[in-house]
């Protein structure tokens, strides 16, 4: 049994102390050797040639096991993405769009990896699916050699990378998202390729008694709800706040709280430009709210919609990473 080998992350994060130019250098040309720590966790593993069983799943690469039991899969960088891109996007769209949804997942796993730990990422820390080979689809794959080592640059470093399912016509800043100083190549701008998405303009109805659940959660004082209100609109159109209005007063909250109390698969996205009080048949009492919105996401960064939309329209890889991160470059690991 052998413990996890320091990965090339680790490499990454030394030279860059050393150097910011460095990892520039490093893997130039889509280094196969470039090998990721996976966290699998606890359960059976056997071996197989060129892999490995694990919970009877077939993986790629080697595995090496903690102390404490969980299993680790050194896997090569590319052979993860091809596990976990198909999940990401759907590997019935065009290549071009995939290959985009490579170059962002290679970038987004590299800004969260962390070389200190005996393993180098948890996929679901990534909210990433990662199922071995099972996963894996030929134009997946394809996307992911093809565009092997490259990443998204901004100056002399990575471009920060976020990608969701549909913009809803206008992407929308990281700063506005989540605060922080404006990101120069990640600010809101109008998408025309994305209305293709069953998400583009959607419906929700949130019943009463969910919404006064929240109500409990976060704001009890204002007593029995009686009114919720999206505000505080930004550039892009999303709502930034909530407002509760209820028998013994009006709460504002955080827009994006909100909807993850209530949960963001039933609020798809904040970009609401409708919403009005359902009443209960026969009388004035507050039934619960319906809300109309477009979109699916955070919408900040590459819209995957979009992506697939301008790919279909003749965009390519590039020319779609330079519409959704405007300013960055195509460059190597
Ligand atoms: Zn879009």
């Amino acid at each position: 049994m052998k413990l996890p080998r320091r990965s090339f992350l680790g490499a990454l994060a030394g030279l860059a102390l050393a150097s910011p130019l460095a990892a520039q250098e490093l893997g130039g040309g889509g280094d196969r050797s470039q090998a990721l720590r996976v966290l699998l966790g606890r359960g059976t593993v056997e071996p197989l040639p060129g892999g490995f069983l694990f919970e009877g799943r077939r993986y790629r690469g080697s595995y090496s096991m903690l102390a404490d039991g969980r299993v680790v899969n050194e896997v090569d960088f590319d052979d993860y993405l091809a596990s976990v891109v198909p999940s990401e996007m759907s590997a019935s769209w065009p290549i071009a769009a995939l290959e985009a949804q490579a170059i962002c997942s290679r970038g987004f796993i590299l800004a969260r990896s962390n070389p200190n730990r005996p393993y180098d990422l948890v996929p679901s820390e990534l909210a990433q699916v990662y199922r071995g080979i099972e996963s894996e689809e030929p134009a997946s794959t394809a996307a992911v050699r093809s565009t092997s080592g490259m990443v998204l640059r901004y100056g002399r470093g990575f471009a920060q990378i976020e990608y969701s399912s549909c913009c809803g016509g206008y992407s929308e800043s990281s700063a506005d998202a989540w605060g922080g100083a404006p990101i120069p190549y990640l600010s809101a701008h109008p998408c025309p390729y994305c209305t293709a998405s069953p998400r583009f303009r959607w419906k929700a109805d949130l019943g009463a008694s969910d919404l006064e659940a929240t109500v409990e959660r976060i704001a009890p004082q204002i007593g029995a709800l009686q009114e919720v209100r999206f505000t505080d609109y930004d550039r892009s159109g999303r709502a930034r706040s909530v407002a509760l209005g209820g028998t013994l007063g009006v709460a504002r909250i955080s827009a994006t709280r909100f909807r993850i109390d209530v949960g963001a698969r039933r609020v798809p996205s904040l970009l609401v430009r409708r919403e009005r009080a359902l009443v209960a048949p026969g009388t004035q009492a507050f039934a619960g709210l319906r809300i109309e919105g477009r979109g699916l996401g955070h919408g900040v960064g590459l819209c995957q919609w979009g992506a697939r939309g301008y790919a279909l329209a003749g965009g390519s890889a590039q020319e779609i990473l330079s519409f959704y991160f405007v300013g960055t470059s195509i460059g190597r690991i």
